[in-house]
């Protein structure tokens, strides 16, 4: 049997694009996302579990998953 892990994907969001709305983080099911001062949103990746649906709900598009070898 193969013990190699499934790679996993966690949330980034662009910090240069990403306007604070806030939509992402309601929708966080881990409750993974904050934004600190109101200036932009930031993924705890201890909690992201990369299931994507912030990036669904972010209506500027600034929300990538991105792969990460475990
Ligand atoms: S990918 Fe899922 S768990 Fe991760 S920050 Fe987005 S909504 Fe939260
Ligand atoms: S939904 Fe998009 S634009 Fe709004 S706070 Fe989250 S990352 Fe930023």
């Amino acid at each position: 049997m193969s013990t190699k892990k499934m790679p996993a994907r966690k949330a980034v969001v662009d910090s240069n694009t990403c306007v604070a709305c806030g939509c992402c983080m309601k929708v966080c099911p881990r409750n993974a996302i904050t934004i600190p001062k109101g200036i932009c949103a930031i993924v705890d990746q201890n909690l992201c579990v990369g299931c994507g649906k912030c990036a669904k709900e972010c209506p500027a598009s600034v929300i990538t998953l991105e792969v990460y070898e475990v």
